[in-house]
């Protein structure tokens, strides 16, 4: 079911590449994109004269004839291109002069500025893939490490979705049967054996339970995974951060109460992106901006997958915080080890023992973090949820589906058993997008880049 109001019938322009590179490609794609291409560009033969998949070297030209650059133009035929369409990409130098007029060019000739996402979103009315592997363009567009890439990638080729496909087939099946049954309801025929019924459904919802419970290690991997470093002023947080991201990004300094606001930066630890936040240091304080401080350090723990909890050597004793540690890890750190002569006063402590400041300790310390974050799972290309819209949906899916099986136990009627399975399929269907409405795909596409 679409509601569709996008007319997907112009020719739509855009670069396709940011500037500042050596080069720059501007997609034309759209029922005239060949013969808008053709208009400003010079070769031996006219693009209209050329079949798809192929690759053209001449110049481009100005309204006045007037040579604009050399270019190559990748020529593809509907339907064998990205959008369905017939496209031409033209890899022009990577100057935003020629880039401009370009695109001026071609909007005088008809066609328009593409909006953003807007060749994908072509590319799923057109149906090149299904939505959840639209999505997952932007995510491989935005994925900065290698397991982020990783989950991306998999759905993008469709992994997910064919997963998807093989639930939704099994309970199209079980919903046939069922209502087949209505039509025989004088009868008092069963076509489908209410053991197997039983056995699928839980087949069923134990995939949708699987999917559901791996997003929080794929939305950590995707988004990063928060870690909060806690404890009282001065025990070395901020010189913590900067070891970590090797850097120096939070100011270091004696004066307890320096860190009042808190400071965010990321590191790469064997391909999982980690997200760190120093925060103020707890404290019992008269002072309001430091108050502020502490409590948006309350506020960084609650968001938290990961807290390592500070204290310096001098001093090994940890102030209890309050932590749901269901969701999230513990991790105790004993600092400034340098300090103290005798490992006495922290022998019976459980706590990685560092020093920040001489970097000693820092690479176990990392080996921990990353020992947090089990990315075994994905190494069988495995499915894994990383978005918000889908884990909303497979939540509404397990829902929908807890509910058929508690009508198959009271042994309720077809219709009503059917009709709970017929949401089941509505919720996976809003994943890959057989369900879907403009507003749905306009919050999308948004979220894309121009020329995407
Ligand atoms: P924060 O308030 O917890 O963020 O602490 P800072 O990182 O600002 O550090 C407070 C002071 O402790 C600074 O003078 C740091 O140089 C010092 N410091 C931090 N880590 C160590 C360490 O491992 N050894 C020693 N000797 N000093 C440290």
């Amino acid at each position: 079911m679409r509601y569709d109001i996008v007319d997907t019938t112009t020719t739509i322009v855009a670069p396709a590449t940011a500037a500042g590179g050596a080069v720059m490609v501007v997609r034309i794609s759209g029922s005239r994109a060949i013969e808008i291409a053709d208009s400003m560009f010079r070769s031996r033969r006219r693009l209209a004269d050329c079949q798809g998949n192929t690759l053209h070297y001449g110049t481009l030209h100005d309204e006045h004839d007037e040579a604009l650059d050399d270019v190559v133009v990748a020529l593809f035929r509907a339907p064998h291109s990205y959008t369905g369409d017939d496209t031409a990409e033209i890899t022009i130098h990577g100057s935003e002069h020629i880039c401009s007029e370009l695109i001026r060019l071609a909007i005088e000739r008809g066609a328009q500025m593409a909006t953003a996402g807007e060749f994908t979103r072509r590319a799923f009315l057109a149906g090149k893939m299904d939505l959840s592997r639209a999505e997952a363009v932007a995510d491989i567009i935005a994925s900065d490490s290698r397991w982020s890439h990783n989950i991306a990638s998999t759905q993008m080729r469709g992994g997910y979705s064919e997963h998807l496909a093989s639930l939704r087939d099994e309970l199209l099946r079980l919903c046939s049967l069922l209502e087949l049954e209505l039509d025989f309801s004088e009868e008092d025929v069963e076509f489908a054996d209410r053991r197997a019924l039983y056995t699928i459904l839980d087949e069923v919802g134990m995939q949708i339970e699987k999917l559901t419970s791996s997003f929080s290690l794929g939305n950590a991997i995707k988004n990063g995974v928060n870690v909060a470093i806690v404890g009282e002023p001065n025990v070395g947080k901020s010189t913590l951060l900067n070891a970590l991201i090797e850097d120096d990004r939070a100011m270091v300094s004696d004066i307890a109460g320096t860190t009042r606001d808190t400071i965010e930066a990321t590191t790469n630890i064997d391909g999982v992106l980690f997200r760190f936040v120093d925060t103020a240091g707890l404290r019992t304080t008269e002072n309001e901006l430091e108050q502020m401080g502490i409590d948006r350090t309350y506020q960084a723990i609650e968001n938290a997958h990961v807290i390592l909890h500070l204290c310096s050597a001098e001093n090994p004793e940890f102030a209890p915080i309050k932590i749901d540690s269901s969701t999230k890890r513990y991790i105790k750190v004993i600092n400034k080890i340098d300090r103290i002569t005798s490992s006495d006063s922290i022998a019976n402590v459980d706590a990685i023992c560092i020093s920040a400041k001489l970097h000693s300790g820092i690479d176990s310390l990392r080996d921990t973090l990353r020992s947090t974050v089990d990315t075994s799972k994905l190494n069988s290309n495995s499915v894994v949820v990383s978005n918000m819209r889908h884990y909303a949906a497979l939540k509404s899916a397990g829902e929908a589906l807890q509910s058929a099986r508690i009508a198959l136990h009271n042994n309720l009627s077809s219709e009503l058993i059917s009709e709970d399975i017929r949401q089941v399929l509505h919720h996976l269907g809003e994943i890959t997008g057989e369900i879907t409405s403009t507003d749905i795909l306009n919050s999308i596409f948004s979220k894309f880049c121009i020329g995407k």
